[in-house]
């Protein structure tokens, strides 16, 4: 599907807020620790190419989750390492070995369905399960084994990681409790590869001293809180993203007239009612009614239901078609953030910039 370019609705990225953003986390990293993007699921919905292409001087690599979006970013021309984070399929190794892709060893099953030869020079960082529950070995012998199979086939095992499932969360007994297993099977390792890694946004930014001699920053990138409300930010990030539209239709109806599907919105007095073309096709969902955009600066609330396509929202006065409609982003005094869309509804800001779809174009400035 093509963005639709010529609808008003439109995603602003500002590339220079991601790489502050980026400079931001590592100023505070130690010395020498090899910064991977995450850029999974078109960076989180802000576009992996633009954003790679962005970032591409400051950092070691990427992170991807499939072999798809590590084979985008080399066809467009990104020449940096680049790390899938997912199980990929074994029918799918050799498009790794062509465009020179790390993947990720996590179960003995996933490695005795390769092919020997298959093997020879496929470069790999093994995923330790310490308690995530996803995937990954989850004791040292099981790793060890993997380790002496792999390098005995001539695989390049060139690191070892883990991924913390509560690292955002005030309560820090689980972390340190996964914390304490990585580093043990760690210890017992026979073979210790070189990079070693277990640290996302979260872990980096308030767990700062666990950083092994990677990281893999994701959500913090983008200026948005991986912990949502929970834990305050250390230090100022940017939000990159913002989204507008206009007002293609405005309207005054009179007290009792009805608005949308289902007519769940009647104007309980003569009001103006503006229309705005993005719908839950576009990722704003139908569990946004209720919420509010901004027009010219005003909060506005989103009145009837969210349709495919449209949203209505009521206006203190008329304005004119073509007035500037703030959805997520800055608007004079006014501001809606990505976090302000999860608060509503009930979920995590990284699920409000990954839903936000493709048939929205992206424009990006720095
Ligand atoms: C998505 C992901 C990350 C990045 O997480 P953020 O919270 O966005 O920083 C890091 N590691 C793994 C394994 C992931 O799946």
């Amino acid at each position: 599907m093509k963005a639709s370019y010529h609808r008003p609705t439109r995603i602003e990225v500002d590339l220079s807020a991601i790489s502050y953003n980026l400079e931001q986390v590592v100023s505070h990293l130690p010395k020498e620790t090899e910064v991977f993007a995450v850029v999974k699921a078109n960076a989180y919905g802000h576009g992996v190419v633009a954003v790679a292409q962005a970032l591409q001087a400051q950092v070691a690599g990427f992170c991807v989750s499939n072999i798809d979006e590590a084979l985008e970013l080399r066809q467009a021309g990104i020449g940096k390492e680049i790390l899938v984070l997912g199980v990929v399929p074994v029918a799918a190794i050799p498009l790794a070995l062509e465009a020179n892709i790390i993947l990720t060893a996590a179960s003995q099953e996933w490695i005795d369905r390769l092919e020997i030869s298959a093997l020879k020079g496929l470069r790999l960082h093994i995923k330790v399960d310490t308690g995530m529950g996803r995937i990954g070995f989850r004791t040292s012998q099981a790793t060890n084994l993997a380790i002496a199979n792999l390098l005995a086939n001539e695989a390049r095992v060139e690191g070892i990681f883990t991924h913390f499932a509560s690292a955002d969360q005030a309560d820090k007994s689980q972390f340190l409790e996964q914390l304490s297993c990585f580093k043990r099977i760690i210890s017992e390792l026979d073979y210790l590869p070189s990079l070693v890694h277990a640290s996302n946004s979260a872990t980096s930014i308030w767990h700062a001293d666990t950083v092994f001699n990677m990281v893999r920053l994701g959500d913090i990138l983008y200026g948005l809180n991986p912990s949502g409300r929970d834990l305050e930010l250390p230090y100022n990030v940017k939000a990159a993203l913002s989204l507008t539209s206009e007002l293609v239709h405005v309207k005054e109806l009179e007290a009792g007239s009805r608005v949308g599907y289902g007519a769940t919105y009647t104007c309980s007095q003569s009001e103006y009612i503006g229309t705005i073309p993005i719908g839950y096709a576009d990722g704003f969902l139908r569990k946004m009614q209720d919420f509010h955009v901004l027009v010219d600066g005003e909060l506005c609330p989103v009145v009837g239901r969210v349709s495919m396509d449209q949203i209505t929202v009521r206006l203190p006065k008329s304005y004119p078609i073509a007035s500037k409609v703030t959805l997520i982003g800055q608007d004079g005094q006014g501001a809606i953030s990505a976090q302000e869309w999860a608060d509503h509804l009930g979920t995590i800001n990284y699920e409000v910039v990954c839903l936000l779809s493709d048939r929205i174009p992206r424009f990006y400035f720095k």
